[in-house]
Order: C-alpha cells, then structure tokens, then sequence
C-alpha cells in the first residue's frame, strides 16, 4: 500500500470524509513560497498553509532557533516552572502587541486562545460581582475556532450548525454590511446596539475578528463599526475581545487589523503566524485592569491550563519569527501585494460566474456566484503550480508576505483560469478555509 493509499482509507483529513475523499497531495519539503511534492512538482503555497507562514516555509533563522532550543529542552510542564523562552517571548510580545495589552496566557492553538479569551471575560465580570455576566455577543460571519466554544462564538448558521444542540447559545449581531473603503452608514451598527441594549445584562464581552471576517465570510468591514463597539462596550462595562489570529501580524496591512480603526480591545487573541508557520501557538493578551480583576476574585486563579502550554520550542520559533516581524518592512511589501492584487483581479468582476472582486492587504478574495466543479479547480491547481483552497463561494489568496511579485502574478494567474470556470455543482462538507 502506498502512502496515499493508506492516508486514503485510514486518516482524517480536515473536512473530509473517509468515504471517497477529496484527493490530497503528498509533500515531501517545503521551503521559501513553495511546496515540494513526492514526485517533486512544485507549488506556490498561495494560501500560507492555512494563512500562518508568513516569513516562507522553512525559515532558516526560525528552524535554527527550534533546532538550538531542542537540544537543551524540548518540553517542561509550565505548571510550577517557567523558562527562558516563555519570558522572552512575553516581553517581545507585549512590545509587540498594542499598548496596554501586556499580560500574557500562552494557549497551544487559535480555538484555544479563543476559549481562554472568553473564559477571561466570565471570571472578570464574576471577580466585578456581576456573575450573571456569563455569555458573550458576536457577530454573524464570525469564526472563531473548532473547539466547542470558540464554535459557539462563530457564526450560528455556519459551518458549525450540526453541533447547534450541544453549544451554549450566545447572542449575535447581524454579519457588518457596510464595506471597508464604502460610506460608513450607522445602521449597519444597528444590530449590535440592539443585542447589548437587549441582553447587555447578560453579557461578558462582545467578541469578533477586527476589519476580516476571515473562514466564515471573507468579509472585509467599515473601521467605524469597531469604533462604535469600542463606545458601547465602554459605556456598559463589557469587555471587547478582537481575535487577531487571521488578521494580526499585517495581514491587512498594519501590524494589527484593529489599528484601521484606532481602537484596542481588553483582550486579545493571536496565533497561526505568530511562530511564522513553524509550530503551533497561540497566546491571549489581556490589559492589566482585566488581570487584575480577576486576580482579586474567587477564585484568584485564572482557570486554565493546558499540558502544552508556552511550549519552549515553539516558544523558541516565535521569538525568531517576531525577529523577522521587527527586521522586515512588511506593511511596505503588503502594500505592494495589495496593489499587484487589485490591478489583476478587479477586471475578473466582469466574468459571468464572479459575483465580487476585494482585496486587502494581503488578501484577495473571488468571490464566486458558486465554486467551479472540482476537476476544474484541481487542474488550475497542476496547471499553474499554484496552491488553491477555495471553500464556500470564494476563490482566494492569502500568500506569504514575503512573496514577490512574479509570485503574486502566478497566483493572480491562476485565480483568474478559476473564475472563468463555469459554476460546478454543489459541494459537500469542504466549506471551511
Ligand atoms: N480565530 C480565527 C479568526 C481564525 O481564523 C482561526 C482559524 O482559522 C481560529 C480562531 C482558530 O485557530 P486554530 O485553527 O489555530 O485553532
């Protein structure tokens, strides 16, 4: 049996059936912008394996730094010890993150950064003797993680719908209509305001993605809406969480989504390209008002605590991938991705099958009347050397930041042979990123 066959009949993929499912490529290496196959093609890894490579694959200072940090200590429980590469990387990412957010809880992925940030939220308005405080308010279009919270917090008619009965029901907005660059339109807050004037009584924090709704809605929104939910929340004493996971590390341009608005959350979540790509982590920040606070509750305790957390290898691999984050004008070279994107594709809203063309940052979205079948997408994948992972109606790009032009005209290439395809027909589960 071959590798693929085995992986075929015995391993989940994300998303997948094990009954006929969807083909995979085997990788053998990876490095820069690319992916190496077992038969040794090559392809453009144009989403940044799931949007968190940002520096290229196999980053020579970021394998370094794991390879030195192995051989004096790969795991310590974090529990009743701490290490150098924990401490480091909390006071590089506290200079780092936006001012004021400098406690630091290390999480081993996003979902779980997620489901610390909300917890965070519960126990604060407990320790302000508001315990029944105990739900959180998002936003339609959301996502926010697979884990059962962070399911609750995403979308409630999205890709989660099946788990419906056994998640806690939180309370949502409508999905932010008014797009980034339009004409800011304050009904579009509507719905918010009427949520937290509703249930406000009821709510810890409001959580959402600042600027990009990313896995659930590619949806790029007005900065006044974070604007508005910065007053309210205010106004209330509810705590705003921005999840920073896909957004953060300049993905949109700056540094953080949130700094197109001006505004800063009480805590924040960030992950995926936080170790470059490298290995999994993910922290939770939160100001010291919300430390504090729930350090002079019952209990103290901050409840939470996973066998791998700040793990100092990965750990070791987001020290180097801040290095490369400080050394490098990324908000310039996302500039020039941007501009490349929007120049290439904005003709594509004129084919018959694309119902909308928008791109920032370093995202480029197509957005499809419905996918193209998915022989067509597999052939502009071989074709182009270009790897694509179109889900719901929307073909996209998030590459590398350190991609170069000819690279992000290849992707631009490719997506371009896609939305000339004709509609395919409907696809089943593979709706996710
Ligand atoms: N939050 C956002 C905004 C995300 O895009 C994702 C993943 O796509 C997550 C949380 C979950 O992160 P992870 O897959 O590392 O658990």
């Amino acid at each position: 049996m071959t590798d693929l066959e085995f992986d075929r009949t015995h391993v989940w993929h994300p998303y997948a059936s094990l009954r006929d499912p969807p083909p995979v490529r085997l990788a053998r290496s990876a490095s820069g912008v690319e992916i190496e196959l077992s038969d040794g093609r090559r392809l453009i890894d144009a989403v940044s394996s799931w949007w968190c490579v940002a520096h290229g694959h196999n980053h020579p200072s970021i394998v370094e730094a794991i390879r030195r940090q192995s051989e004096r200590m790969c795991h310590v429980m974090f529990g009743g010890f701490t290490h150098g590469p924990a401490v480091e990387l909390a006071e590089r990412l506290i200079a780092f993150a936006p001012p004021g957010l400098d406690r630091v809880f290390f999480a081993d992925s996003g979902s779980i950064s997620v489901e610390v940030a909300a917890k965070m939220a519960v126990q604060y308005q407990r320790a302000k003797g508001r315990p029944q405080r105990a739900k959180l308010a998002a936003l339609k279009g959301g996502y926010h993680g697979d884990t059962s919270l962070a399911m609750a917090l995403s979308d409630p008619d999205g890709m989660h719908v099946l788990f419906r009965d056994i998640m806690t029901r939180h309370f949502f907005a409508e999905k932010p209509s008014v797009p980034f660059g339009g004409e800011w339109d304050a009904a579009d807050f509507a719905s918010m305001l009427r949520t937290v004037e509703a249930h406000g009584d009821e709510i810890a924090a409001v959580i959402c993605e600042p600027i990009f709704q990313a896995a659930n809605a590619m949806n790029f929104y007005h900065p006044q809406y974070l604007r508005e939910l910065r007053r309210l929340c205010d106004e209330k004493g509810i705590l705003l969480i921005f999840d920073e996971i896909a957004a953060g590390f300049h993905r949109t341009g700056p540094r953080w989504a949130q700094e197109h608005a001006g505004v800063r959350p009480d805590i924040m979540t960030v992950g995926k390209a936080l170790t470059g790509g490298h290995m999994t982590l993910a922290a939770t920040l939160a100001s010291g008002e919300v430390a504090d606070t729930i350090s002079g509750g019952t209990p103290s305790a901050f409840m939470h605590g996973p066998t791998y957390m700040a793990n100092p290898l990965a750990c070791a691999a987001a020290i180097a991938s801040l290095d490369l984050f400080a050394a490098a004008d990324y908000a310039e070279s996302v500039r020039k991705i941007e501009a490349r994107f929007k120049s290439a594709l904005a003709p594509l809203v004129q084919r018959p099958n694309v119902a909308d063309v928008r791109v920032l940052g370093a995202v480029a979205v197509v957005e499809t009347k419905r996918l193209p079948a998915r022989a067509d997408i597999e052939r502009v994948i071989d074709e182009h050397g270009v790897w694509l992972r179109p889900f719901c109606d929307y073909v996209y790009a998030m590459p590398p930041l350190v991609s170069g032009m000819a690279t992000i005209d290849r992707i631009a290439a490719a997506i371009a042979d896609l939305a000339a395809c004709p509609p395919g027909p409907p696809q089943d589960g593979d709706f996710h990123e």
